[in-house]
């Protein structure tokens, strides 16, 4: 690995998420000395010229506390009504320990429609841009209090990635409870073996995670590799270190352990940017070898490689492409009702017209509408 990629203070732009796990203890609160290493660390890197956002969980393990909820699993609205409370705090926190080093954050809270939606997406990026500008230091959650079960991030790893992407972050880092990847899950697996660098997630390093270990935050290590792909298929490259130790930015220039994930080396505009942090697909398409072979290589879809269609996906949805054996080949904006990439699939081009009756389009996602995520 070349030695400036860990030092953080070559980056231009950094999105820090912060787990629930590392901020709050369960029974006394907000641990202030840690975050205020953290704010520590965040005033040296802007110092030296490194753009900072936060994405930071907690607001439901501290609105619980306050509210005294006991350990039980809470109900949806007891989840959102600790997050209206663990909010609040946890912003005051955050202008507290920051303005301690003379910053000033503001404070962003996005639901998944926030960035599914075009042009709440490109708000919502013009509105952090402008806070960037200005020097404050965004803080980002989800807005929990409205958020439904269905329509949710529910993670903020994920949530991280996206925003990371949105505004063209070159780094994301992932402070967890866990100081990177492994083979396999270290808290079960006496032989897991530390993964130090990821130059592309593979179905192999995908395999690798291992279920959720801590009670606090939702994320596993499977959401980090969900947010690994979000961010590196759009060039931000990824670490995964323990937040756990005072100073954890500062820790990872010193070479502690943690997991680097290459960002892909491709240019890609902001327009599949945008496509390949779609979180909620409609349908899915499941493609033979052969249309693999030419999605790997930068072509179209067409229906004469498509085996089975999913779903009840409309022309213009966002729909995933995977291959036979299930991974995910790509995704992008589908030229057809379900219905009718079902009846096509399988045909060449100059069929379509006479089995659909109407002029019908060669493909059936263009390339300018795809994001291959497995290059
Ligand atoms: N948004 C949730 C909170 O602030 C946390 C989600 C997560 O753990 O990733 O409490």
């Amino acid at each position: 690995m070349p030695a400036c990629l860990q030092q953080l203070a070559c980056y231009r732009r950094i999105v820090v998420k912060i787990g629930s796990a590392l901020l709050v203890a369960r029974h006394s609160g907000l641990k202030t000395t840690w975050l205020s290493s953290v704010a520590d660390d965040i005033a040296a890197l802007i110092r030296a010229g490194t753009e900072i956002l936060i994405v930071s969980s907690g607001a439901i393990a501290l609105g619980r506390i306050l509210l005294s909820f006991s350990s039980r699993r809470l109900k949806l609205e007891e989840s959102q009504a600790c997050a209206a409370v663990g909010q609040i705090e946890l912003a005051r926190a955050y202008a507290d320990h920051l303005g301690m080093q003379e910053l000033r954050t503001g404070q962003v809270l996005l639901t998944l429609a926030d960035t599914e939606e075009r042009e709440r997406y490109l708000n919502a990026r013009a509105t952090i841009n402008m806070l960037l500008k200005f020097g404050v230091v965004p803080v980002v959650n989800e807005n929990d209090t409205v958020a439904t079960n269905e329509v949710r991030y529910g993670d903020n790893d994920r949530l991280a990635a996206r925003v990371a992407t949105m505004i063209r972050a070159d780094l994301l880092i992932l402070l967890s409870d866990i100081d990177g990847l492994y083979t396999a899950s270290p808290y079960q697996d006496k032989h897991a073996e530390f993964v130090p660098l990821v130059e592309s997630i593979t179905p192999e390093i995908e395999a690798m995670a291992g279920v959720t270990v801590s009670n606090l935050s939702r994320g596993g290590m499977k959401s980090k590799l969900e947010a690994g792909k979000i961010a590196t298929v759009a060039g931000t490259a990824m670490i995964i270190t323990s937040g756990k130790r005072f100073n954890p930015l500062k820790a990872i220039d010193k070479g502690e352990r943690a997991s680097f994930f290459c960002a892909s080396s491709e240019s890609v505009n902001a327009w599949k940017t945008w496509i390949a942090g779609q979180l909620s697909p409609s349908g899915k398409l499941v493609v033979d070898e052969g249309a693999e072979l030419a999605l790997l290589a930068g072509k179209s879809l067409l229906a004469a490689g498509m085996i089975s269609v999913e779903g009840h996906f409309r022309r213009g949805d966002m729909v995933v492409v995977v291959n036979r054996q299930g991974y995910e080949i790509a995704r992008g904006f589908v030229g057809y009702d379900a219905i009718d990439a079902y009846k096509i699939a399988g045909y060449r081009s100059d069929a379509l017209s006479v089995l659909l009756g109407y002029s019908a389009p060669s493909t059936v996602i263009h390339r300018n509408d795809m994001v291959v995520v497995r290059a």
